[in-house]
């Protein structure tokens, strides 16, 4: 087992280590899941984790509270269900988010599948760098985090852009991915330790020649809870895939493909409703990021989720709920981030867990009165 510090992008085989033990990613093929693999993760999650599953905001899924002893007999199940890459290498690399809007054989998958199979021709990359695929007629992508982008210009054709710049190269679909690792390597040539992204890099240089000859269409729209034309999508409460939402998806549907902004796309399938999803565009809890807190993680000193969903209703934009000051479940300001320690609670407004808070030291009565 492999350990990384926070910071690196943890994958399967190098999960990062938290207060309830390690987290292994899990990077699903074209961002979808069977059911098949859905119940090994569940499986997994049960054997060897806390029963806490939860999806990422890079459309991956993470199991946690995994015992350090344990993390080989879970690469082998994960190899068993098909999710694991050969090695840890081109697991780093395919860091691809593809928008949930595709049918097998199109544009969308033509595209990943290339990019998949030539992943070893890129250049050294830092562990945060990604793709984007997101060629449909909507950009469902534009507010995922990637540092260069495939996507269609307002006339349909398809260009790459690399992340900071409002234009991208027109392409060919047949040369598309040599472009893209064209961008890939210029943009590793500059990188350095401080600039560790494209839209960095760009701050100070861009590329020469014809990367900034379209801009990408202005019709966008974030995947929320809604029926599309390949099924339902629904939204997770904190990003948690339950394990007993995972039984009643098996039975009903084929598969589900991950969203970034940590939804469910479920495929065929339509009028679902479960306790653990959420089916309504204006459920607050689709602003709140929890931790799991008491009595998941040794860290935590509140019940974060509980918390949450008392608090939820009373605060206007994000909300981010952290059960130490670590800030597992969100890196980003939120407009209200509430943070146990020692059983108590600080209160912080437009910032992180490491901004000084407002107020500290309250019981979860006074926070209630505070709100
Ligand atoms: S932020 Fe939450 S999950 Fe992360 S270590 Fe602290 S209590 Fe545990």
């Amino acid at each position: 087992m492999n350990a990384q510090p926070k910071g690196w992008c943890p994958g399967a085989y190098r999960p990062m280590m938290s207060g309830d033990g390690l987290i292994v990613r899990v990077r699903p093929w074209m961002g979808r899941l069977s059911s098949a693999q859905l119940d090994a993760i569940a499986a997994i999650s049960d054997q060897y984790g806390n029963g806490q599953i939860d999806v990422t905001n890079r459309a991956n899924v993470q199991v946690r509270g995994i015992h350090t002893k344990d993390h080989g007999a879970v690469l082998d199940a994960l190899a068993q269900a098909n999710l694991l890459d050969a090695n840890s290498v081109l697991e780093s690399r395919r860091n691809v988010l593809i928008s949930p809007i595709w049918q097998e054989g199109d544009l969308t998958c033509r595209l990943a599948d290339e990019l998949v199979r030539r992943l070893e021709e890129l250049p050294d990359l830092p562990a945060k760098f990604g793709f984007s695929i997101d060629v449909g007629p909507v950009r469902h992508l534009s507010a995922a985090s990637a540092d260069i982008r495939l996507e269609r210009a307002a006339d349909g054709r398809l260009i790459v852009r690399a992340d900071g710049l409002d234009a991208g190269r027109l392409v060919a679909e047949d040369e598309a991915i040599d472009r893209v690792m064209d961008l890939a390597r210029w943009f590793s040539a500059r990188r350095d330790k401080q600039f560790r992204r494209m839209a960095l890099v760009l701050q100070s240089q861009q590329p020469e020649g014809t990367w900034q000859e379209l801009t990408p269409t202005h019709e966008q729209s974030e995947p929320q809870p809604e029926l599309t034309e390949h099924g339902q999508i629904v939204g997770l409460p904190f990003g948690r895939l339950a394990t007993k939402l995972i039984s009643e998806i098996t039975l009903k549907c084929l598969g589900v493909r991950l969203t970034h902004n940590r939804m469910l796309l479920l495929e065929g399938i339509s009028g679902f409703g479960h306790d653990d999803a959420i089916t309504q565009k204006d459920d607050p809890l689709l602003r709140v990021d929890a931790c799991p807190g008491m009595p998941h993680c040794i860290s935590a000193s509140i019940q974060t989720r509980t918390v949450a969903r008392q608090i939820a209703t009373k605060v206007s934009g994000t909300l981010h709920v952290s059960g130490c000051e670590k800030g597992c479940a969100r890196k980003s300001a939120a407009n209200t981030t509430i943070v146990g320690r020692d059983g108590l609670i600080d209160l912080i407004e437009n910032g992180t867990v490491q901004s000084t808070p407002k107020i500290k030291g309250l019981s979860p009565q006074q926070l209630l009165n505070e709100i």
